[in-house]
């Protein structure tokens, strides 16, 4: 097996092997630009040594043919005494996992050559010193794992001895005296002097930065980026440049567009009389990148030349690292940049329009999280407010309110109509109940997996994480020297993970405006929007998948049809029970004879019809998908512990409480343990006699008095919870009837079928697909059966553990569990279509609107996704892009 390649040999496409760093140096060394040379080490070694310990076989000759040609090229010498080579080693893994893994610099330098090394720099020893002390500190905690914190010290023991407090104001000979203290730092933590062999240094180095991708950091980074364990990094030696070498050396950062707006023009930082280390440090001010022009105007327009070169080849926007070594212009890293989520659909529309790329790759080039982002809304920061302090955006969106401290306080002032902001050292599931009350919460612990994060991602609710510099008491915080008491209103930003004293205002988001209706795309001066409505209208004719909605209201029914709704894939009819139909739904409950129960029903039919009318009418023309009722009955009677103290406390004032009373014998009756597997959805049809066919027929009397409007109903009449095909027959019987008697041959279509929701359905799909016109998966209750996860507990009780020990990187709530819960809709889809060609498939669980699940469901051969309204265009964005990523890539 070969385990190193040269620059030369590698390209862009084989990150796998030689890192994305690698493949990129080669891509460009190929591309002919100035890039020192060098070469990478596979991955494929990394792993071999992760496996048994030791370095492979061969690796150690492949690296001295390869080390001899970089000599060649360099025309310098590895640990030559009078002109050495000195050389980087660093990490890159196929996917980019910044600053987790280790880079040893200026290996090849030791007690004889420092000498050559400030020769080679003109004379300067002072460079060459502070070159050395900075390879035994990097090696020494890098190699030999030595405490960092003793460099640091024996660093500030000589700045302390000279009076000084910068490292620039050290002389040769300090630095000469240090690095004689830091080998001894490094002899007394591993019992031998520092090597002096310089390619001992190096194969040490090589093996360090191999062990890397196993340091803590990095598998905790993997496990939180859904990265894989078994990728490895590849390892590039690449020959020192340094940009320390005076005022016409630097070193800088550069981006072919704005990453932030996606605006062409240049941006970058460069820091003159500097290493790349320094300007991650910030320990000196970088200037912005148009002044190189003034300071070094040759390697300016070179730079330039090399980033529409790249920009061109890479058909997207760049990152760059660059140092500029005495004049002469290095490259040292590029990629494929980072952006914002509004700059990644200006950049694709822009590079549609510059002919770079076609509309098919401007799609693929955007995701579904990115819309999502772009339509929260946001503070308004013309007023440029500064954040009192900075975390981590755990859950985004913009809320402003009054703090509290505690889950009850949440509770009670929300109740009282405030907006509230929860804030907590960290929060845990005794919290809940208070950040649901909550508009926003604050913590001082945690990052994007503590609990706080998880549970306010799956509620969508606003989340800053993790702001260590904010001191939470019992009623009051404070940060940097304010006191904020209860009460004192603060605004959190879950996007950028900013946190505001005082009320910030805040947008509505341009792209929900145009969703809307409310601005039009081609008049609006807005790239983004135009930028989002072209590719949005690419990824509509794109999609083979429909994208219906989750809506039991006319409003949202309106709504979702403005994002772009076809249809309505779940109306869920007992939201239409509460309110002032409570009454009615007590009486039906608590009927105790066959009249009383026909009244109650005879009351509630004329409401129901009403109901279903106005969805059709607002839906005309597209199918709507009506569920008869499913959750247990008790749901809509008052809780038992309420009624049970009522009824007592009555008693104790000798009052009577019939009503109450008969009420809490009812509740008692229908107590159950586990009411989610209990005496719900098509269970509850085939035992109170009358239900469904009272739903059944206010559609069918719904869908007629549309018809005679002139319009279009397509109702679609769904049974939840079916689990076995006789459970489905006997409520089709019953509503073809109802049917035929009020629909006749009138002409209006009227579908049956069921929801999938129950494992054992999905495992007979083929039986129950004979009685069923369709198909809609209920991922969340197939979810909530195929895991055995209670779905209202599970997500704030433990999620966060099984999150932390990566047993899965998203809760299977949120995105589709494709072996498990995936394995049974693909079961149910492929026998439901051979017992039933024409069955239409559909999704209505929460699912329906995540990105990697609608992308599942495409590969399923699915009809229609539906999800709430908001997440239509987000849905609509990634069925388009689900289609094309199948297809090839052009232009
Ligand atoms: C489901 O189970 O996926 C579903 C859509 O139904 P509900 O969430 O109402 O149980
Ligand atoms: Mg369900």
């Amino acid at each position: 097996m070969k385990f190193v390649y040269e620059f030369a040999e590698g390209n862009k496409d084989l990150a796998d092997l030689l890192g994305g760093k690698g493949a990129n140096l080669a891509e460009m060394t190929n591309l002919g630009l100035p890039v020192p040379a060098g070469f990478t080490i596979t991955t494929q070694a990394c792993k071999q040594y992760l496996a048994s310990g030791v370095r492979p076989a061969g690796l150690d000759d492949e690296i001295g043919a390869h080390l001899s040609t970089l000599e060649e090229a360099m025309g310098r010498r590895l640990g030559d005494p009078h002109d050495p080579l000195l050389v980087s080693v660093r990490s890159g893994a196929a996917i980019s996992m910044p600053g987790m893994m280790e880079t040893v610099l200026n290996v090849g330098l030791g007690d004889a050559s420092v000498a050559g090394l400030a020769a080679q720099a003109g004379g300067d020893e002072r460079f060459a010193w502070d070159s050395y002390r900075r390879l035994i500190q990097m090696f020494g905690k890098t190699v030999c794992d030595v405490p960092g914190e003793e460099f640091e010290d024996a660093l500030d023991a000589a700045k302390a001895a000279k009076g000084v407090r910068d490292d620039v104001d050290l002389d040769a000979a300090d630095l000469r005296e240090l690095v004689g203290a830091f080998q001894a730092v490094f002899a007394k933590h591993t019992g031998h002097e520092f090597p002096q062999d310089p390619r001992e240094q190096l194969d040490l180095a090589v093996e360090a930065v191999f062990r890397s991708w196993n340091a803590k950091r990095a598998v905790l980074y993997r496990r939180q980026e859904r990265i894989p364990e078994d990728l490895g990094t590849a390892v590039s030696v690449v020959a020192m440049v340094f940009g320390n070498l005076g005022a016409d050396s630097g070193t800088g950062v550069a981006f072919t567009r704005d990453p932030g707006t996606g605006e062409p023009g240049i941006y970058g930082d460069y820091l003159a009389n500097a290493q790349g280390e320094d300007v991650v440090a910030g320990i000196r001010n970088t200037v912005p990148l148009e002044d190189l022009e003034r300071l070094d105007p040759d390697s300016y327009a070179e730079l330039l030349r090399i980033m529409a070169t790249l920009e061109g080849h890479y058909r997207d926007l760049c990152d760059i690292e660059f140092t500029i070594e005495r004049g002469k212009l290095w490259m040292l890293q590029t990629r494929v940049g980072k952006r914002t989520a509004a700059a990644a659909f200006t950049i694709a529309a822009h590079l549609v329009d510059e002919e770079m790329i076609d509309m098919d790759e401007a799609v693929r080039r955007v995701t579904g999280a990115q819309l999502a982002q772009l339509m929260f809304p946001r503070f308004d920061l013309s007023d440029e407010p500064q954040p009192v302090t900075r975390a981590v955006g755990a859950s985004p969106g913009a809320a402003s309110g009054e703090v509290v401290f505690t889950a009850e306080h949440a509770v009670q002032r929300a109740e009282a109509g405030h907006r509230v902001i929860l804030v907590r050292r960290e929060t845990n599931p005794d919290d809940l109940p208070g950040m649901i009350a909550a508009r926003g919460i604050l913590t001082s612990r945690g990052g994007k997996t503590s609990h706080a994060a998880v549970v306010a991602r799956g509620m969508g609710k606003t989340c800053v994480c993790g702001a260590d510099e904010i001191t939470v008491g019992e009623r009051e915080f404070t940060v940097a020297g304010h006191t904020i008491a209860e009460g004192d209103v603060i605004s959190v930003d879950g996007t950028t993970g900013r946190v505001y004293l005082g009320e910030v205002p805040v947008r509505d988001s341009e792209v929900v405006q145009y969703f809307e209706g409310d601005l039009d795309p081609a008049n609006a001066n807005d790239p983004l929007v135009s930028a989002v409505h072209r590719i949005m209208t690419h990824a509509d004719e794109r999609r083979r998948l429909l994208v219906r909605t989750n809506a039991d209201t006319a409003a949202d029914a309106a709504r979702a049809r403005r994002f772009g709704a076809q249809g309505i894939g779940l109306c869920r009819t007992e939201h239409m029970f509460l309110g002032d139909r409570r009454e009615l739904v007590e009486k039906l409950i608590l009927a105790t004879t066959d009249a009383d129960r026909q009244a109650a029903l005879a009351a509630l039919q004329p409401l129901q019809r009403d109901d279903f009318l106005a969805l059709l009418r607002e839906m005309n023309g597209l199918p709507v998908t009506v569920r008869l009722i499913d959750p247990p009955l008790h749901e809509f009677l008052p809780a038992l512990e309420d009624l049970a103290v009522h009824v007592a406390v009555a008693r104790e004032r000798g009052e009577r409480a019939t009503r109450q009373e008969q009420m809490l014998a009812a509740v008692r009756r229908m107590h159950e343990q586990n009411p989610m597997l209990g005496l719900r959805g098509v269970r509850l049809g085939l035992v109170v006699p009358g239900l469904f066919a009272m739903q059944v027929r206010a559609i069918a009397e719904a869908a007629v008095a549309l018809a005679a409007e002139g319009g279009t109903p397509r109702p679609e009449i769904m049974v939840p919870l079916v689990g076995a095909v006789q459970e489905l027959e006997t409520v089709r019987a019953e509503a073809e009837k109802i049917l035929a008697e009020v629909v006749g041959d009138s002409g209006v279509p009227v579908l049956i079928g069921t929801m999938i929701e129950v494992p054992r359905a999905a495992l007979t799909a083929g039986q129950i697909a004979e009685a069923a016109e369709f198909f809609s998966f209920g991922t969340n209750d197939l979810t909530q059966m195929g895991w055995g996860f209670s779905r209202d507990d599970v997500e704030g009780a433990f999620f966060w553990r099984y999150l932390e020990l990566g047993i899965f990187g998203i809760s299977p709530f949120e995105s589709l569990d494709r072996d498990g819960v995936g394995r049974m809709v693909r079961i149910a889809s492929d026998e439901g279509r051979a017992a039933r060609p024409d069955l239409k498939l559909g999704v209505c669980g929460e699912h329906g609107g995540d990105p990697d699940s609608v992308h599942f469901f495409h590969e399923a051969g699915l009809d229609y996704v539906s999800c709430s309204p908001f997440r239509v265009p987000v849905a609509r964005l990634e069925a388009g892009r689900a289609a094309v990523l199948d297809a090839p890539s052009v232009g």
